[in-house]
């Protein structure tokens, strides 16, 4: 095989990778999972993040800063994930780390209406809140509560990826490009 053939080759398959994730991004929906909250901490301030996503403590030094879009729950005796595309609402109702280290007991609404208090283990929440134009982190112990925006509360623009939570707007005002409501599925 000369050498000209071989990059041929080589070129090819790089653009099956290609190909390939592009398809995978495109059907598993993960480009497009973008979470919207609005946080409101012990003092009293709120804040609207967008890219909404938590970081949990793991040990007993770092705690990983990998984002997670659903909480590590506790109740009962059984631990589970619960995804954010299923909460409208979390109030904490204990401190943190009492009585459960790295928890906090809540009151959690689902989007289907049910009701129930549970533990959540969680760090930090984290986003971008575009009053600030930067990311925030909010620590979980100096949190209030969490709403989060569903269905159709917010619409994203496909070319900029700008959000926007004004429903009234139709198309970007930057590009004009026709907005998308998130997690309308
Ligand atoms: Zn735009």
């Amino acid at each position: 095989m000369d050498t000209r053939q071989h990059g041929g080759l080589r070129l090819k398959k790089a653009m099956v990778i290609i190909v390939f994730i592009a398809f995978v991004s495109i059907f598993s929906g993960v480009a497009d999972t973008i979470y919207a909250a609005k946080i409101t901490d012990s003092q009293k301030i709120e804040y609207l993040l967008t890219d909404f996503h938590v970081s949990a403590q793991k040990g007993n030094y770092a705690y990983q800063r990998e984002r997670y879009e659903h909480f590590d729950c506790l109740r009962g005796d059984s631990y589970f994930d619960l995804e954010f595309n299923k909460i409208a609402s979390v109030t904490f109702i204990a401190k943190y780390h009492n009585p459960i280290k790295y928890h906090r007991l809540a009151d959690v609404a689902l989007v289907s209406g049910e009701k129930f208090k549970l533990y959540l283990n969680c760090y930090s929440l984290e986003g971008i809140d575009s009053t600030l134009g930067s990311r925030v982190r909010v620590h979980m112990a100096d949190t209030k509560s969490i709403i989060f925006l569903h269905d159709g509360t917010f619409k994203k623009c496909p070319l900029c990826n700008t959000i926007f939570y004004n429903t009234e707007l139709t198309y970007c005002s930057f590009d004009k490009e026709k907005l998308v409501p998130q997690h309308s599925d």
